[in-house]
């Protein structure tokens, strides 16, 4: 059996903005129609839209509270696509099919607007801008035109005069700015969705570690420590922090650790290199992401398949950041996390009904924001009728991860790409 990931526990700057709402156990037996395992975005979204559509005899279950895996300690960027790259999509699945998908996830970025503003919710910044690390405009405009042509969205090109309005950075060219996306606190919203969930009749139950699950005549049966309890269905959604409840999910995914690290306040310092607003990330492979939260960096990166403790993220994050910001090497640094992501071999979500009444929904990689709300959509109509999107996503199936090796795997390949953009970087290739 493979053994879940430990979960990064350093506290992150999101904690010091949210006043934690403690949502207790379940206990004793319950009968619901439908159980979700999980209260990240891709469960609280799927409980949403499930209300929306007049389902409240649902409830979600997760093993600490609402947004304390990836949900709650990610970048915060809210912009359309996947992780998997569009042509590639349109390969699998035709530009069709796949242009629909993507128009998906730019829907939900609208779609977490709107429920931000139900929830009295603010975005800390708009736009995000994609960033040439490689300075070479003609390359960059490629890459527009691929964007354009295969995921249907129009960037906006910023050429480098105009990209100093906004970053002040002799390492880039111009940069493509997506100026529907946004950028905010997620812990923020994935608690004050769940407490609105909750207030509206679908109970929302942390400290609640789903421990079992079987399938019964009339549907399925999950364990907790305290409780029983028994649903028509059930959707798993415990993202890259489970790998033992679905023998059939954890084969086919990969948990892969990221990491964030948010500067102590800074003033003039910071807004002398970032006076804009917009989140940035760069055309690399393995990308910096990063944006200004109040007066402070919160600056993202790398990968690994380890866990790593908060001084060498920071060590990380500072090595990253000097490459970039060379005036702002020596700040420091307030907080430091890491989260885990999960990865399907194809870079696309796992999700729909692997056996009558089980319902899957994982594998956001480090895109998802917006597709689990996209998704949450979907799977509401596909539980509650029929999605053609959920359809198409089956198209990728669940092929094995690899286990051990196809960890090594991926961080191999990660060290391969980020020295071949490096050498890109040098020659201008
Ligand atoms: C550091 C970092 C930065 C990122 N930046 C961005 C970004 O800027 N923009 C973007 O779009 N995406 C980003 N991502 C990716 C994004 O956060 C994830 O794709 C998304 O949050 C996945 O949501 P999820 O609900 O599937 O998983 P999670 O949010 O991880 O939720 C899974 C939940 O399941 C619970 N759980 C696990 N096992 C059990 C069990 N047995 N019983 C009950 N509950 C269980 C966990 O406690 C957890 O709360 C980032 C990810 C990380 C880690």
């Amino acid at each position: 059996m493979l053994s879940d990931p430990p979960r990064f526990h350093s506290p992150t700057w999101y904690q010091d903005r949210v006043e934690p709402i403690p949502f207790g156990a379940i206990q004793g037996d319950r009968s619901v129609a439908v159980a979700i395992v999980g209260a990240g975005l891709a469960g609280l979204s799927i409980a949403r839209s499930l209300q929306e559509r007049g389902q409240r005899d649902v409830v979600v279950l997760d093993a600490g509270q609402p947004g304390e895996g990836a949900s709650g300690r990610n970048g915060g960027f809210v912009f359309g696509g996947f992780s998997l790259d569009a042509r590639a999509m349109a390969r699998r699945i035709g530009r069709e099919a796949a242009l629909r998908l993507q128009q998906g996830t730019r829907d939900a970025v609208g779609r977490v607007r709107r429920r931000m503003d139900a929830l009295d919710l603010a975005p800390d910044g708009e736009g995000v801008l994609l960033v040439d690390w490689f300075g070479n405009a003609a390359r960059l405009d490629g890459l527009r035109r691929h964007l354009e042509h295969w995921a249907g969205q129009v960037l906006e090109p910023v050429d480098a005069e105009r990209l100093r309005q906004s970053v002040v950075s002799a390492r880039y060219g111009g940069a493509l700015l997506e100026s529907d996306a946004f950028h905010f606190n997620p812990l923020a919203y994935a608690q004050a969705l769940a407490g609105d969930l909750h207030r509206n009749g679908t109970t929302v139950y942390g400290d609640s570690a789903v421990v079992s699950l079987r399938r019964t005549g009339r549907g399925w049966q999950l364990r907790t420590d305290a409780a029983v309890i028994d649903a028509e269905r059930i959707v798993v959604a415990t993202g890259g922090y489970d790998r033992q409840l679905v023998p059939a999910l954890a084969r086919a995914i990969q948990p892969i650790g990221t990491h964030i690290a948010v500067s102590a306040p800074l003033g003039d310092e910071l807004f002398d290199v970032l006076p804009g607003t917009s989140a940035v990330y760069d055309t690399r492979f393995a990308f910096d992401y990063y944006r200004r939260v109040d007066d402070r960096l919160l600056w993202g990166g790398r990968i690994s398949i380890s866990d790593r403790d908060p001084r060498s993220i920071e060590r990380l994050m500072r090595r990253d950041l000097a490459r970039v910001f060379p005036s702002l090497s020596g700040v420091p640094f307030s907080h430091a996390w890491g989260g885990w992501m999960s990865y399907a071999r194809h870079q696309m979500p796992i999700v729909g009904e692997a056996e009558p009444g089980l319902w899957l929904a994982s594998a956001f990689g480090g895109h998802g924001m917006a597709p689990t709300t996209f998704i949450g959509e979907a799977l509401a109509d596909a539980m509650t009728g029929h999605s053609d999107d959920v359809a198409l996503l089956g198209r990728w199936g669940r092929p094995w991860a690899g286990g051990s090796l196809g960890r090594i795997a991926v961080q191999g390949e990660y060290w391969w790409r980020q020295a071949r953009d490096a050498v890109r970087a040098s020659t201008g290739l």
